[in-house]
């Protein structure tokens, strides 16, 4: 009786390896859809690189600074009935023109810039000599243009690919600005940007989930027949076996192939995944003042600077990420060169001297932290946009979601919410309702 209660216990329809936004996606999904679901985090908290921790009273973020609301996730919080719980800044993206804020989503941009563009996007899709040949980068586009459009140019990457012109496909940038509703609104959240993500975690756990944290999948185990059947999973300092009918990873592609161990898949497939990772970086630095150092209540781009793309005010919105009569700020840069090694010194000192110029006071403000996101483990993004690898593997029922295996043309949290939701829709296609263990609401 004992064995038999363990064994189920230990028994799922689904694995989900990550408590990213792809894999928080993954399970809330599956979980819906009647799958016995597992989510295993190696980290004590759900929200990977889009999540927030305490420190001396402020809450800092660990990458994202503020989340789409509408688009994908949007779609997802609805589908499972969560409310996001984030505030709308009173202006959540705005350009800097000279000591001017121009706000991006209101105003002559909002109302007439928008849909001007999302205009030459329909264009483009019947008229296809409109749009960028794929194959020929920004940088490229560029070439010959004056410094203001590049500099800028820089900077959109840098905040919405975490790249370089130089890095980026014309096509990409120009579908995904021109698609519907490109830039739909945006919100923060009091927590911090984990706060979205564990108002998820906690549904998917009152309706059955299983959510495991602080438990790092060491390797995945295989049938007879070359397909995942299980995990090994670390909990409570013990090395544990679960089994599973199919595994969603959100540890991107390369740490999923170093799972696997590359004598359960075809030969050469491991090197070529290995062979096309090419993670990117941002560099963040948080910081707080006892005194107003903007006037921005929300997401300031910046035309050509040295290396400050964006920053952000967060107490603006959300006053609960600081203590009483602290502001809480961030700025972020993408370093030279975006993808591979660059000199983290250098690169931190042109980011500190950009924010001394555009946040008088910053001298004096407080360094929360300074946060270097890049390489395998913790990039700014697994792959540069275009170059996700494929959601599906050669094993036919393991499974990448995130942002190293988003669509075309998609970014952020709700490019990796996407990738979640096609690959639950295809196991749901695949793994009919009667072959699962259990189904737990839907
Ligand atoms: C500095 C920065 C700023 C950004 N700003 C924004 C923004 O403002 N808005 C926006 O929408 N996007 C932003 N992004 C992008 C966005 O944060 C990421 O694309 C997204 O959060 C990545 O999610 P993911 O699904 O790939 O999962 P990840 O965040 O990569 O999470 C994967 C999780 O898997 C866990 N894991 C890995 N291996 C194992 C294992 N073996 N066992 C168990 N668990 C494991 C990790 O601990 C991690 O928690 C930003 C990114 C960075 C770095």
């Amino acid at each position: 009786m004992a064995q038999a209660a363990e064994e189920r216990d230990n028994s799922f329809d689904a694995l989900v390896i990550g408590a990213g936004a792809g894999g928080m996606a993954a399970a809330a999904r599956l979980n819906k859809a009647g799958f016995r679901t597992l989510l295993v985090e190696a980290r004590d908290r759900v929200g990977g690189r889009a999540s927030t921790v305490e420190q001396d009273g402020f809450l800092v973020n660990t990458g994202a600074l503020i989340i789409e609301t509408g688009g994908e996730n949007g779609r997802l919080f609805a589908d499972v009935g969560v409310s996001m719980g984030t505030r709308v800044p009173s202006q959540p993206l705005a350009l800097r023109v000279g000591k001017r804020d121009v706000p991006l989503l209101s105003g002559v941009i909002g109302t007439l810039g928008m849909p001007l563009i999302a205009l030459a996007g329909l264009a483009a899709r019947r008229f296809i000599r409109l749009r960028p040949k794929p194959g020929e980068s920004l940088g490229r586009k560029l070439e010959g243009r004056g410094p203001y459009l590049r500099g800028l140019s820089r900077n959109i990457t840098s905040a919405v690919f975490a790249a370089e012109p130089s890095d980026v496909d014309a096509a990409v940038v120009f579908d995904y600005f021109t698609k519907p509703k490109a830039l739909d609104t945006f919100g923060l959240h009091p927590d911090g940007s984990i706060g979205p993500w564990r108002a998820l975690a906690d549904r998917f756990e009152h309706t059955g989930g299983a959510l495991w944290l602080n438990s790092p999948v060491t390797r995945l185990t295989f049938d007879s027949d070359g397909r995942v059947n299980g995990a090994v999973v670390q909990r409570n300092g013990e090395e544990m076996e679960i089994s599973t009918r199919v595994v969603v990873s959100n540890a991107g592609p390369v740490a999923t192939v170093n799972l696997c161990g590359d004598e359960h898949l075809p030969a050469g497939y491991a090197q070529w995944v290995r062979s096309q990772s090419a993670p990117s970086a941002l560099i963040t630095v948080n910081f707080a003042s006892e005194q107003l150092l903007t006037r921005a209540t929300g997401v300031v781009f910046f035309g050509p600077t040295r290396r400050l793309a964006y920053a952000a005010h967060l107490t603006a919105t959300c006053p609960e990420m600081a203590p009483p009569g602290w502001y809480l700020y961030a700025g972020t840069s993408t370093p030279h060169p975006a993808v591979g090694a660059f000199d983290v010194d250098t690169e931190v000192g042109l980011l500190k001297a950009d924010l001394t110029e555009k946040f008088p006071g910053f001298e004096s403000a407080r360094i929360l932290s300074v946060q270097v996101c890049a390489g395998e483990e913790w990039p700014a993004q697994r792959a540069i946009a275009g170059r996700d690898l494929p959601q599906t593997t050669p094993i036919a029922n393991l499974f990448n979601v995130g942002d190293g295996a988003r669509e075309w043309g998609s970014g952020g949290q709700s490019g990796c919410v996407q990738s979640a939701r096609l690959v639950v829709e295809r196991i749901a296609r695949e793994l009919p309702r009667h072959d699962r263990l259990s189904s737990s609401s839907d």
